[in-house]
């Protein structure tokens, strides 16, 4: 955890947003990318104890929680089973944050369909929210679109 409010010159389009979204309502100290944490959190608020993550709704398997945007797609012909890498990948997002939560944190899980597509939340929103979350007592949310 060194890499004190570092620009973020990769990441996905969520992980984006979701950083100019903690910036537009936080300005202490703002870690990205910190890999000595599980799941290595895209937005660590060291002061706050605050884990902020944008998750894709595909790759961390949203269907499963009815997502508006993403859908598990048909087998394929070479019959891979999504369901089961995807379900791995979501028992890995839950066990970070159990772990990330043991260790003293609060964490936001951002889904990619709050931050874009046709069933985004508006920023005033998104910022509302974030906000919320960074001064208030919850121990963990989830923004869904
Ligand atoms: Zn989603």
């Amino acid at each position: 955890m060194n890499r004190m409010a570092r620009i973020p010159t990769r990441g996905t389009r969520p992980e984006r947003l979701l950083v100019d979204a903690v910036r537009r309502v936080y300005d202490g100290p703002l870690l990205t990318n910190v890999a000595g944490l599980p799941g290595t959190p895209d937005v660590v608020l060291p002061e706050k104890r605050v884990i902020l993550a944008a998750l894709g709704c595909f790759w961390h398997w949203h269907p499963a929680d009815g997502c508006p945007i993403a859908h598990l797609p048909p087998i394929g012909p070479t019959g891979f089973d999504w369901t089961r890498k995807l379900a791995t990948n979501r028992q890995r997002d839950a066990r970070n944050r159990t772990e990330l939560i043991a260790k003293g944190y609060r964490v936001a899980w951002c889904w990619e369909c709050a931050l874009i597509g046709r069933a985004a939340r508006c920023q005033a929103d998104i910022d509302a929210q974030v906000a919320e979350f960074i001064g208030g007592p919850a121990t963990s949310i989830e923004i869904a679109g």
